[in-house]
């Protein structure tokens, strides 16, 4: 018998739905949308390249409407920013955090759940407060959110410096995303307080194809090392990619070959057989 839960979420994972089946124009309905909060989270583990333990996930949000249609990210993150409704879809994600990983978190003081988190968040007031909130909430530690910001999101220096410093020094984990997809230099990087750094996927899917990216991986690999920054490697989809990718000292992989994003549920279910082995 299959559960239920796991059809559904393969059933989430796999839905596409067509745009144009809105009634309403799409800004609109994204509006609606919050003030329904039709929105809810999968979580992709992140994992040890040498132990294979799962160490932390990412939370990933979807868009589902009442119908049952899931509309993934891509297709409403770039509306939300253009609309000014990013800063409220982030405060219903750190919301659905909440409530999905508190009882957890609790108990595993070493786990972290990443967010992602928009220019438009660390511009607005009060998002420091609001993590905090949060975590009150949880009864979970600064350590437990890891704050993910793209290189976008960080390219004005001071306000890039001051924000991150500020949430560094309150204890939260930083991770520059996307990495290798903005213009970001070497001594900027280093101005910055960062924990982690994830390599882009389009890094990940060059490795061993002899494309000139794939000369770029081992770069970027070099450069996060002598910043002193943990790696994380995006969309590993192969064992071959994982080998190199550990073989050259990256100490984390996320993607398909270790999970797709699921349910947290599922998450808890795996780290309590992994605890039991
Ligand atoms: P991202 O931060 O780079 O997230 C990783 C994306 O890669 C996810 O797509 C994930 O499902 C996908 N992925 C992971 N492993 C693999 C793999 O092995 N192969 C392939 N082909 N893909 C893989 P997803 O969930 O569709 O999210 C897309 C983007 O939407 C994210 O890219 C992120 O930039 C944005 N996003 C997602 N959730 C949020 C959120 O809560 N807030 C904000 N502001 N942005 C979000
Ligand atoms: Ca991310
Ligand atoms: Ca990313
Ligand atoms: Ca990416």
């Amino acid at each position: 018998l299959v559960p239920v839960g796991l059809v559904a979420g393969i059933a989430l994972t796999f839905a596409i739905v067509s745009l144009a089946r809105l009634q309403m124009s799409l800004p609109v309905a994204l509006k609606a949308a919050l003030r329904r909060k039709e929105f809810i989270l999968e979580y992709q583990p992140i994992v040890d390249l040498r132990s294979g333990r799962w160490t932390g996930v990412e939370a990933l949000v979807r868009w589902r409407r009442p119908e049952g249609e899931v509309i993934l990210p891509d297709l409403f993150i770039p509306l939300a920013e253009q609309n000014g409704l990013i800063v409220k879809l982030t405060q219903l994600v750190l919301e659905r955090v909440c409530t999905d990983t508190a009882a957890f978190l609790r108990a595993h003081p070493d786990f972290h759940v990443g967010i992602n988190v928009a220019p438009a968040d660390f511009h607005a007031g009060g998002f420091l407060d609001s993590l905090q909130h949060a975590l009150r909430q949880m009864g979970a530690r600064e350590s437990n959110l890891m704050l993910e910001v793209t290189e976008r999101g960080l390219l004005d220096p001071v306000v890039a410096r001051e924000t991150t410093g500020l949430l560094r020094r309150h204890g939260f984990l930083l991770a520059i995303d996307d990495f290798g997809t903005g213009y970001s230099s070497l001594s900027y990087l280093e101005s910055l307080e960062l924990d982690y750094l994830k390599i882009d996927r389009s890094f990940i899917e060059a490795i061993g194809t002899g494309a000139p990216t794939s000369q770029v991986v081992g770069h970027i690999i070099g450069m996060a090392r002598d910043l002193g920054l943990r790696m994380i490697a995006e969309g590993v989809e192969s064992q071959a990619q994982a080998d190199y990718l550990r073989r050259q000292g990256v100490q984390y992989g996320q993607g398909w070959l270790f999970g797709r994003p699921m349910p947290f549920w599922e998450i808890v279910r795996h780290l309590e057989d992994q605890a039991a082995r």
